[in-house]
């Protein structure tokens, strides 16, 4: 009897506590665009201890990719005043070999020298004895091919100095760790690059949509997000089927007219997306052809990505007037060109359907998680129970977003988060 008791209570509890940790991080998981994002430790928890496959690189899409190390700034040249900006590294655990491209093996941009000193650290620690060695960091504009980092002094080419190829894998693991913005294991040596000074500097801390970001209301006028209400109905799209429908402004989950954001600005022939990097759309990533599109669009090859991730080339989803009617459908619309900017103020808008169109082109309510179904789900208790919901006309955060990301950073997967 006092057995079965005890067994009771305690699959009671067992049963109470994973209900709790579910709703936790179901509640969590709800936090839409919220400032300040995953800390700094992140990258160095995101690698595992396993080595990198030859050709493997991380994270795994291009490295000019704002989520990796960022587009090309331009070459430096050795007369213009960005070129004194780079340091010389005199790390004496690292063995720098001039090669014939080099001005000098040993320049290359602050970010670059921090991150080399760190994997000097691990591989000392890794192979005692054992040195890392540069063979190119910086390279001049006559030898540099466009778009390369080597010009800007922001990737260097380096292996061990016993050239055991057996730990190049692990080598570019512990790039990866000493946090490297993007790694690839090159055929017989290892290529890391770190993002920009002022990119990674003024990392977002949150936002959304710019104030003058225009949604569609129920009686067709457009409106500024600024000054869109809770209670309004707007035009989205339905998550499941892709088809267009009204949907009211449950809350704001942020409102912060006056601070100032990076925003991405990704373009197509006919619209201009603009939304923090750690803010979800929707692409997909196979290339249609004229024909496809016009046949209308493929909801099923939907796919949710943080803005930082985008690609030229991959769809985004747009509004499109329908051919002699003055109804609208939704077409999909190639990326053609990808900027940031810094911008004043920003909004997230939180609907019933968990999308929206801002400026033509189909976005998510959500942001800074990594699963986008998962937030939308969370925000069941939102949608139910008004009180979490309170007061969301008002400018700042809304409050219990504000004490769960608290929580969050002590319970939640890393993983769960964008490349912030
Ligand atoms: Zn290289």
């Amino acid at each position: 009897m006092l057995i079965d008791h005890l067994l009771t209570m305690l699959t009671t509890k067992a049963l109470q506590l994973r209900a709790s940790v579910a709703c936790l991080v179901l509640f969590l998981s709800t936090l839409a665009c919220y400032p300040g994002g995953p800390g700094k430790g992140y990258r160095k928890n995101y690698a595992r201890v396993i080595p990198l496959r030859r050709g493997e690189r991380v994270p795994d899409i291009s490295e000019g990719t704002i989520a990796a190390s960022g587009p090309s700034q331009g070459a430096i040249d050795v007369d213009s005043p960005r070129y004194y900006e780079l340091v010389e590294n005199f790390n004496s655990e690292i063995i720098f070999v001039n090669g014939h491209r080099n001005v000098n093996v040993r320049r290359m941009s602050k970010r670059c020298q921090d991150r080399l000193m760190m994997l000097s650290i691990y591989v000392r620690n890794t192979w005692p004895g054992v040195h890392l060695r540069i063979f190119r960091s910086y390279q001049v504009k006559p030898f540099c091919k466009p778009g390369s980092l080597h010009c800007e002094g922001r990737a260097v080419d380096f292996t061990t100095d016993d050239s055991d190829t057996r730990k190049y894998g692990y080598l570019a693991r512990l790039a990866v760790q000493a946090g490297f913005d993007w790694v690839h294991y090159d055929t017989n040596h290892i290529h890391a690059s770190v993002r920009a000074a002022e990119d990674s500097d003024n990392k977002v801390k949150g936002g959304c949509f710019p104030g003058n970001g225009k949604v569609q209301l129920q009686n067709g006028t457009t409106v500024d997000l600024s000054a869109l209400s809770v209670g309004d109905n707007i035009l989205t799209v339905n998550r499941l089927t892709g088809k267009l429908l009204h949907s009211k402004v449950i809350s704001f989950m942020d409102k912060q007219p006056t601070r100032k954001f990076e925003f991405v600005k990704i373009k197509t022939d006919k619209v201009t997306l603009t939304l923090t990097r750690s803010h979800m759309l929707f692409v997909a990533n196979h290339s249609f052809n004229d024909s496809i599109l016009h046949e209308g669009v493929n909801w099923d090859s939907a796919k949710p990505i943080h803005a930082s991730e985008a690609e030229i080339g991959q769809h985004i989803f747009i509004l499109s007037p329908k051919n002699s009617t003055k109804s609208f459908e939704i077409v999909m619309s190639p990326i053609s060109d990808i900027q940031y900017k810094t911008l004043r103020g920003a909004f997230a808008p939180l609907t019933t359907q968990g999308t929206l169109l801002v400026d033509g082109a189909v976005a998510s309510c959500y942001g800074v998680v990594n699963s986008e179904p998962l937030a939308h789900a969370a925000f069941f208790p939102a949608r139910t129970f008004k009180f979490l919901t309170i007061n969301t006309n008002k400018n700042g955060i809304l409050w219990y977003a504000d004490i769960l990301l608290l929580t969050m950073r002590y319970i939640l997967p890393k993983s769960l988060f964008s490349l912030m």
